[in-house]
């Protein structure tokens, strides 16, 4: 068996932010426009603030405006959705993003709702998800984005292949597997009620993991020449690993994401590509 692929989702997603970049520099030269993507943290969740000050940083990386907005915790509903609909109405902002998980006093779902569709780049709201299941994927989310960009710029051969998607949270499960539908994949969507999960994951030439388990699948679960993405991010005493055993694993597969260094680094790059898209739109045709 030749060498597996390992799928560097730090490099690609580095590509993928210096294309952004490019794009965004002949967007102010040839039509005076700059994208801004608006973060709203609601809160002092330490987790959240790391990931809202990444997505700040990569905004500046690539050229974008970048407008963070930090509510207390005590925030209303009320106020989060004036927010959300002020947001709305302003030019200059692109996208928008509203870091989850919100306070317990707050409901999310009218946020997501109340976010313009085609400023929603976190592609969560309920019309671009119905736009992926129709195969317009205008804002696909963008962790299930980066999976399919991941199997592209590894050289994986999509149209026609048996790709076995194991989970199916509206997140990450549901919208990989549409998108995979819409790339050409026969499709089987897997989850915690499935029977004979091993078998079924051995009919997979492609076979993304979003489950939450560690290191769950095995090496007997794969059939020679897999290529495996692994969405799974488990942290334990013995650090993160993804919900597949990579080193097992390795050994079979074609193409396969390590974790940390896979899907992980693909969710930020594709936001700001989503911001991009989200700019696009908004100039005259
Ligand atoms: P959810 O908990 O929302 O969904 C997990 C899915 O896995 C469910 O559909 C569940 O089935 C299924 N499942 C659970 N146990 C089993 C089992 N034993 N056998 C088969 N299926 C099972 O998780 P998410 O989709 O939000 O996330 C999945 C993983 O991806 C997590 O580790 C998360 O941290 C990671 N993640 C990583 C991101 C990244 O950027 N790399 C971004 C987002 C998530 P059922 O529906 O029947 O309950």
């Amino acid at each position: 068996m030749a060498e597996p692929i390992i799928i560097d989702g730090t490099q690609i997603s580095a590509d993928i932010r210096a294309e952004v970049a490019d794009e965004v520099s002949r967007m102010k030269e040839e039509h005076g426009l700059v994208p801004g993507l608006a973060v709203v943290l609601v809160g002092e969740d330490p987790a959240s603030q790391i990931y809202v000050n990444n997505k700040e940083r990569a905004c500046v990386e690539v050229g974008l405006n970048s407008f963070k907005y930090v509510l207390p915790a005590k925030t209303s509903q009320e106020e989060l959705m004036d927010l959300v609909d002020e947001l709305n109405c302003r030019d200059d902002v692109h996208g928008i993003l509203v870091q989850m998980p919100l306070p317990g006093h707050l409901d999310p779902t009218p946020v997501l709702l109340g976010i313009d569709p085609n400023k929603d780049v976190d592609g969560f709201n309920p019309v671009n998800l119905g736009r992926v299941v129709v195969g317009n994927a205008v804002l696909p989310s963008c962790t299930p984005a980066g999976c399919i960009e991941l199997l592209k710029r590894s050289g994986t051969q999509l149209e026609g292949a048996n790709a076995v998607v194991v989970g199916r949270s509206n997140t990450v499960g549901k919208p990989v597997a549409l998108l995979l539908l819409s790339e050409n994949c026969t499709v089987t969507i897997a989850h915690s009620r499935t029977r004979d999960l091993p078998e079924i994951c051995r009919g997979a030439d492609i076979l993304v993991a979003a489950v939450g388990r560690d290191r769950m699948i095995k090496a007997d679960w794969v059939k020679e020449g897999v290529t495996v993405i692994d969405v799974g991010m488990n942290r334990s005493e013995e650090g993160l690993h993804g919900d597949v055993d990579f080193h097992e694993v390795k050994e079979k597969a074609r193409a396969i994401t390590p974790v940390p260094g896979g899907v992980g680094p693909m969710t930020i790059a594709m936001l700001m590509r989503n911001t991009l898209k989200a700019a696009q739109m908004k100039l005259p045709v």
